[in-house]
């Protein structure tokens, strides 16, 4: 019986990605459920220094250099190919663009049954149960993850990462890539987006606003809640999109990955593309008139009210002390 966790570890630039931490916390569920063990698969060259805290009973060292950058096609062909030798009862991977990009061709390739988004798991009488956001978080999904061998992408959200990590390295087992063929892929340069203005990655007091900041002239509000509390403003995509503000100040997938000591959120909904770039947050706190909104799943704090009666108080307040 297939019992085995395979957690696919992102990283990039020789930093484990965090999402890759709460991958593992959620593995080490599930193995609890199927009595399996945790195997962390990390690909790449001359990287095995990133297995040290994992917390996995084995890490799977692919040591390739053409692992050295991610590509779908290798990622794809390596994890087939140790899927088979394995045996495992899932596979994790991050709802990320690495993620989702593998996932997809692996579960066409492969006709595996993929359950994107999921949040969290639970056990019941060995068999394993999903929670998966649909609609950008609007909708909770339940369901029993397929057998024998499911993919699985994950949403941050459900796990920490600290309870992804341990001071005890793991076992590490080096193993050679699997014999690539019709590669249609190679990165030939990584380029690094301009910071810009500010580098909202390395700030650690962030007002992010969102859509639900509705005019560019209200933008004021929170540059000046930012300024009474010391912090920086960011935003959604929405918000950039409208340009106004610049991409420097973009957050999630196709934003910066930030990891400040506190993110307030301005009418953000909390959609995934969104809170991928907020993972690394020690306190998330939002300000959303909807009660249903998905950033309140995340936050640690939350206010149900409108952003435009209470960010002049709080400002006005902050000022004051
Ligand atoms: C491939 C891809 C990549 C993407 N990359 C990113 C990305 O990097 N970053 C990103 O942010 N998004 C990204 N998106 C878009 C993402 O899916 C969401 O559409 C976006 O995050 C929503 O932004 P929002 O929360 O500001 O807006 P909405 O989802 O529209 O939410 C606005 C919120 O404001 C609240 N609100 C309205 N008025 C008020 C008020 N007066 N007071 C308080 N609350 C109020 C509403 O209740 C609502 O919850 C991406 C999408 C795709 C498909």
């Amino acid at each position: 019986m297939n019992k085995d966790i395979l957690v696919v570890i992102e990283h990039i630039r020789g930093e484990v990605a965090d999402i890759s931490y709460m991958m593992i916390a959620a593995a080490r569920q599930l193995a609890e459920t199927t009595e399996g063990e945790v195997l962390a698969v990390l690909m790449g060259s001359g990287i095995e220094n990133l297995a040290g805290n994992l917390a996995a009973d084995k890490v799977i060292y692919l040591e390739d250099p053409q692992l050295a950058n991610f590509t779908s096609d290798t990622y794809q062909q390596s994890l087939e190919n140790l899927i088979r030798e394995n045996n495992p009862r899932a596979v994790v991977l991050g709802h990320t663009s690495i993620g989702m990009e593998v996932a997809s061709l692996l579960s066409a390739k492969s006709d595996l049954p993929l359950v994107s988004s999921c949040l969290s798991f639970s056990g019941e009488n060995g068999s394993v149960k999903f929670t998966s956001q649909l609609y950008g978080g609007k909708i909770l999904a339940e369901g029993l993850i397929p057998e024998p061998i499911a993919l699985l992408t994950m949403v941050p959200g459900g796990y920490k990462p600290e309870d992804g990590q341990s001071s005890t390295p793991p076992l590490v087992i080096t193993a050679a890539a699997p014999q690539f063929a019709d590669l249609e892929i190679s990165v030939k340069q990584y380029i690094e987006p301009e910071t810009g203005d500010v580098d909202i990655t390395s700030e650690p007091l962030l007002i992010a606003v969102g859509r639900g900041i509705q005019l560019e002239d209200n933008i004021e509000i929170a540059e000046e809640l930012a300024e009474a509390i010391g912090g920086v403003v960011c935003a959604s995509r929405p918000v950039v999109d409208q340009g106004w503000l610049p991409t420097s100040r973009l957050v999630g997938k196709s934003g910066y990955q930030v990891k400040p000591k506190v993110y307030l959120t301005l009418g953000i909904s909390g959609a995934p593309e969104h809170t991928e770039g907020i993972a690394g947050s020690e306190t998330i706190i939002a300000i959303n008139t909807d009660p249903a909104a998905p950033i309140f799943n995340i936050a640690k704090y939350g206010v149900v009210e409108d952003i435009f009666d209470l960010v002049p108080v709080l400002t006005e307040k902050l000022e004051e002390s």
